[in-house]
């Protein structure tokens, strides 16, 4: 009897492992057969003239209780006038809250669906106390070194001009889109888009308007980032996650601090950001980010592939794994942050309240209502009010099995044949969320190449872009304009 249930046993691993070897190893990359396509000459020290301009214009997004910056809206309209002549004369251009641009490319097809490609012109202020360290002043667009240095040159002035660039270039060749593209250039994004985005967005539902995709910011070619890969991948963000700020307000009764309570309002405010960040939301590997590591793994070294090709057997391994990192966590679970606290004024008064605001971050498929329900049950403290002070809800997640997401894949492969290209999820925020109503897909991918250091430029010190890998960014509008519309 032992003898047969041990031979059982050793005939289940041998079975098992035959499997994983099976899964991993017929886990092969799958590459269509695009070839590269030769693209026409650009002047790219022009455009990179152009880009360094704008970026000298201070379109900053300060708050959402401060006036945009009107006048320098206005000076950024006009060069872009001035810099894009055709662009000017053959498309149609609104101006939505003031500042915001929408421009209409009419197709020749009105039978299709249109696509509508988005960027914005407002930038995040330089933090206070940092301006020295930049090596060259943020607004002061200067070239050096083939590099093109200051505030929106990677976030988001590149993509504007890029697709303007792109438009100019296509028009001189004469040419004209099958289907309609518009061009959506909201001036508030940095501040949630309330004014720009979701304004043009409101317009062109009313005009019955609705695009095959949306193409935003969000994603770019990482290069020297994921462990045991060494080829440069382009992420395209099929979602975003959402946007959930609370603030936890602990209310006691004040007094001196020679009698104090068994229980102070600053006791309980810890407390409860401590239940918070040890009961953390739980973790799942849902899509896009299982889509991207699917897609990813045969090129992933042996261990990892054979974790992720059997994810039937090694699930909760991968999982936990994933929760250890910083940015593989986030793409797991809705994250939680405390980032402000307050309370107390003097060494000896009992504050009557304590204050802490935490940031979460919700994974696609998890609700504001459900974050806050989970959190309110986390905390159980009924003398902690729960106030919710910003709210954004996940994306929806887009397709990466229709013609949309095909052609921007196809197009990253004319233009950069020697990358992976993977879904993705993105951890920040976009204008695209603004557009779920009338698109059904939305896309949010920049072809800016991006080494280790690189992604901490984006709104933070020394942003700056290589003008050869702007010039790629034209040439890759140019062509999904091709792809697109011809
Ligand atoms: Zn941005």
């Amino acid at each position: 009897m032992i003898k047969k249930i041990a031979l059982f046993l050793v005939l289940v691993v041998v079975a098992v492992v035959a499997v994983i070897a099976f899964r991993t190893f017929s886990n092969t990359p799958q590459t269509p057969d695009i070839a590269a396509v030769t693209v026409p000459e650009i002047d790219s020290m022009a455009a990179a003239r152009r880009l360094a301009e704008a970026v000298r214009i201070k379109t900053v997004s300060t708050g959402l209780d401060n006036p945009v910056a009107a006048p320098e809206f206005d000076k950024l309209h006009a060069l872009i006038d001035l810099s894009f002549p055709l662009v000017a004369t053959k498309l149609k251009r609104e101006t939505i809250s003031d500042h915001s641009l929408l421009y209409t490319w009419e197709g020749t097809d009105s039978s299709q669906p249109p696509v509508l490609l988005l960027a914005h012109m407002d930038v995040v202020p330089v933090e206070r106390g940092t301006e020295a360290d930049w090596t060259y002043d943020a607004f002061s667009g200067t070239i050096e070194d083939g590099i093109i240095w200051g505030r929106g040159t990677l976030d988001d002035k590149q993509s504007v001009f890029a697709i303007l660039e792109a438009a100019e270039l296509q028009l001189a060749a004469g040419f004209t889109p099958k289907r309609t593209l518009y061009f959506a250039f909201g001036h508030d994004e940095e501040i949630g888009g309330g004014n720009g985005a979701q304004k043009i967005a409101e317009l062109l539902k009313s005009r019955g308007i609705r695009p095959a995709f949306t193409l935003d910011e969000g994603m770019v070619i990482v290069q020297g980032i994921m462990p045991g890969i060494d080829a440069p991948i382009a992420f395209i963000a099929l979602a975003e996650k959402g946007y959930l700020t609370l603030q936890l307000t602990a209310s006691t009764k004040g007094g001196h601090s020679s009698i104090p309570p068994r229980k102070t309002a600053i006791g309980k405010i810890a407390r409860a950001v401590n239940r918070l960040e040890e009961n953390r939301f739980p973790a799942s590997l849902q899509s896009p980010a299982a889509d991207m590591f699917s897609t990813l793994a045969p090129h992933m070294p042996l261990p990892l592939k054979a974790i992720i090709s059997n994810r039937w057997l090694f699930d909760p391994i991968l999982i936990s794994e994933l929760g250890k990192g910083g940015a593989t966590n986030a793409m797991v679970r809705t994250t939680t942050a405390a980032t402000i606290i307050d309370g107390g004024t003097k060494d000896n008064v009992l504050p009557a309240t304590a204050i802490a605001t935490l940031n979460f971050r919700l994974l696609p498929g998890t609700s504001v209502q459900e974050a806050v329900d989970r959190v309110k049950t986390v905390i159980d403290d009924p003398d902690i009010t729960i106030e919710i002070k910003q709210q954004n809800e996940p994306s929806r997640v887009s397709s990466k099995d229709v013609e949309g997401y095909r052609v921007i894949e196809t197009t990253i492969r004319e233009i950069f044949p020697d990358v992976l290209i993977s879904p993705g999820l993105m951890l920040a925020g976009s204008d695209s969320k603004h557009y779920e109503d009338i698109a059904e897909n939305s896309y949010r991918f920049i072809p800016m190449r991006f080494g280790p250091d690189d992604l901490s430029r984006v709104h933070g010190t020394n942003e700056r872009i290589y003008i050869e890998n702007y010039a790629e960014i034209i040439q890759f509008y140019r062509q999904l304009m091709e792809n697109i519309g011809g």
